[in-house]
């Protein structure tokens, strides 16, 4: 029989909660290119209700304790002394959520002997050293397109708090002002502005057919080219590097994942490529940029603002510098974990568990490392290598 070891974030402040602000969610069939959603044999949870907390345990306890299985729920991920650390020594499998996320380094793996499955509840296996998993041998998986049209709108909804300049006018209305020069000095239409992502997969390309309504032109760089009647049908300008393409684009969005290829992929360099007073939102992952650079180039106005949800590490410290650096629309890391996105998510994962423990093989489109090699989905999405150093830092949420 197995232990499973599922990190998930903190229930609400005020407890887990009984009621809800609306009583179902909409019917879903299929993702936008066909791929069904998660198909596992039962669920044993209400959708639509909070499932990627601590009480909310994924909805995992009854079926994983009726076959016989160990499960251990817990948020204390960070640190040699955190639970998770020491469960994680006689572990089979352990779950983890990119919004809170249980860094399995290279040190951590070394610790883990019958350490066999790395599942992501979500999207984004960056939080493994995958090179680690790949010379040990475990298999990593994600719930492909599981959140990628929730990451998609909250782009949507990003590009739009900066460009509107929303934040800081919602400020003066709650303050009791009705100051309308100082809310509009800073706001403009997105209307004929060149927005260009970086990759188009499923957010990047989700991203760009929400943008085409607004009237905008529309940019993109990925490491392989859309067909071409996508092209044709939104009229998109195809960028070779991420650099050929800054310079043309009003806001950037970033829609790639994190590996070694494109770690730190905006610095102080990149930045200069930038418009003056370009926008930049990224939901994929905070160490695409350099920290500081972003900081640097909001305060000199290279940048006119700059919007996401997405840190390192997380938690981020309570004196990260994006908390508080001019013009950001920052959220925590909140976007793929709606509760429409909870329900898709936490299914996927009662699928691939049901995979693994019965034998049947795990979907190709979910599988990220399997058999000491990048599989599946992260064949063609990931590269080869690890983007945890530095995780450790996350314990200092804890004290700070
Ligand atoms: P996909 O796998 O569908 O898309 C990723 C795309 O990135 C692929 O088209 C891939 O290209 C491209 N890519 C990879 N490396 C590069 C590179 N060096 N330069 C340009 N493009 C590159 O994933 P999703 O769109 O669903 O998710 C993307 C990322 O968004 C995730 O990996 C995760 O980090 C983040 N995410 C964030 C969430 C949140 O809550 N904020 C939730 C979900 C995801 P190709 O395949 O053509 O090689």
């Amino acid at each position: 029989m197995a232990k499973v070891v599922c990190v998930l974030y903190d229930d609400p402040v005020d407890g887990q909660p009984t009621s809800y602000a609306r009583d179902d969610l909409p019917t879903i069939e299929r993702y936008p290119d066909g791929q069904t959603l998660p198909t596992p044999e039962a669920i044993d949870f209400v959708p639509g209700t909070l499932l990627g907390d601590v009480s909310g345990e994924l909805g995992l306890r009854n079926y994983l304790e009726s076959q016989g299985h160990t499960l251990v729920v817990t948020s204390d991920k960070d640190g040699p002394d955190s639970e998770f650390e020491r469960e994680l020594v006689d572990a089979d499998v352990v779950i983890s959520q990119p919004f809170w996320p249980a860094y399995l380094t290279a040190e951590r793996i070394a610790k883990a002997p019958n350490l066999k499955l790395a599942l992501t509840a979500g999207i984004g296996s960056d939080h493994v050293d995958l090179q680690a998993a790949i010379d040990r041998g475990i298999t990593v998986a994600e719930i492909t397109y599981c959140n990628s049209i929730s990451v998609a709108e909250h782009v949507m909804m990003s590009i739009l708090v900066l460009v509107r300049n929303f934040v800081p006018s919602h400020q003066w209305a709650v303050d009791g002002g009705w100051n309308i020069a100082d809310c509009v000095t800073r706001s403009y239409d997105l209307e004929g502005m060149h927005v260009g992502t970086v990759a188009a997969g499923r957010i990047g390309l989700g991203v760009l057919r929400r943008l085409k309504p607004f009237g905008t032109h529309l940019h993109y760089t990925d490491r392989h080219r859309l067909p071409a009647e996508v092209e044709t049908e939104l009229d998109l300008t195809w960028h070779e590097t991420p650099e050929d393409m800054f310079g043309e684009c009003d806001v950037v969005t970033l829609n790639c994942p994190l590996h070694p290829e494109t770690e730190n992929m905006i610095n102080d360099e990149t930045l200069k490529l930038f418009k003056r007073g370009a926008y930049l939102v990224n939901t994929a992952r905070g160490k695409l940029c350099d920290r500081d650079a972003v900081v640097r180039a909001l305060e000199s106005g290279q940048l006119a603002g700059y919007a996401g949800d997405v840190w390192f590490p997380q938690p981020a410290p309570k004196d990260h510098p994006w908390r508080e650096m001019p013009h950001n629309g920052m959220t925590p890391h909140i976007s793929g974990t709606s509760l429409s996105a909870q329900t898709r998510y936490a299914a996927g994962t009662r699928e691939v568990l049901e995979c693994f423990f019965e034998g049947r093989p795990i979907r190709d489109e979910y599988l990220v490392v399997d058999g000491g090699r990048l599989a599946g989905v992260g064949a063609h999405s990931y590269s080869a290598g690890n983007a945890t150093t530095g995780s450790e830092e996350a314990a200092k949420f804890k004290v700070g």
